[in-house]
């Protein structure tokens, strides 16, 4: 797995005129890599992670990930990408609300073709949500929440996690343990990750990190 962004521009159109967030961003994130991706509030972290995710289209240059261009894939090609190819972890959970706790943390291993029960039951059990596998999204607390989003990428095992600050609604030392297991988990699962955070110490626990400032990868 590589994912290659090179020279990626991209502006939004908001009342005062266009802005441009992005201004020509490079980053390569190699085979089970590590990355933080920081940078202040504004500063286009989460419209990088949409772009890399096929959320979303650059205006300009491109994201390849194995060879292959995302701006070259059909409709159909895309949705396969982003069902196959990379797990997301955003902070609004988007979680399933008429699926259980089970059948979230199953769907997208099954939706990519890689559910695996033994991987399903080891993540569970780390992530401490064997209580709670009957439950409802809106049966649980935020932390449940996010510890459920969490083992639903991981149990799908894609080569590409991509992470939006996916402690923020934890308090420091829940988010701290919940961030290691991540790292751990991923690692076990082959995953590379790119995550998002503003937190120093917490970048610090990855393989690199990268800031984003002035539309820019600085560092
Ligand atoms: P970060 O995740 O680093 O906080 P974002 O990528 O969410 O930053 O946003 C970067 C900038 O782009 C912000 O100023 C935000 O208000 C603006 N922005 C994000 N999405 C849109 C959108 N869909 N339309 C207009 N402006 C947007
Ligand atoms: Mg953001």
């Amino acid at each position: 797995m590589t994912l290659s962004l090179s020279n990626i521009r991209k502006s939004y159109t908001t009342a005062e005129g266009s802005i441009e967030i992005l201004k020509g961003v490079d980053l390569v994130v190699g085979l089970g890599e590590s990355v933080a991706l920081t940078g202040e509030s504004g500063s286009g972290k989460s419209t990088l992670l949409h772009l890399a995710g096929g959320l979303d289209h650059p205006d300009r240059g491109s994201v390849v990930m194995d060879g292959q261009e995302l701006s070259d894939f059909s409709e159909r090609e895309r949705a396969r990408y982003r069902r196959t190819r990379v797990g997301l972890v955003f902070q609004q959970f988007n979680l399933i609300p008429s699926l259980n706790v089970a059948a979230n943390m199953s769907f997208h291993a099954k939706l990519a073709d890689r559910h695996d029960p033994a991987w399903q039951r080891t993540l569970t059990e780390r992530l401490g949500l064997e209580p709670y596998l009957a439950r409802y999204p809106e049966q649980l607390s935020g932390g449940q929440q996010q510890r459920v989003a969490i083992g639903r990428t991981l149990a799908a095992r894609p080569p590409l996690i991509l992470a939006d600050e996916p402690t923020g609604n934890l308090d420091e030392a829940t988010g701290d343990a919940v961030l290691d297991l991540m790292l751990s988990l991923a690692k076990n699962a082959g995953s590379a990750l790119l995550l998002v955070t503003h937190s120093s110490r917490l970048a610090d626990r990855l393989d690199r990190k990268v800031v984003l400032r002035g539309g820019r990868i600085v560092e």
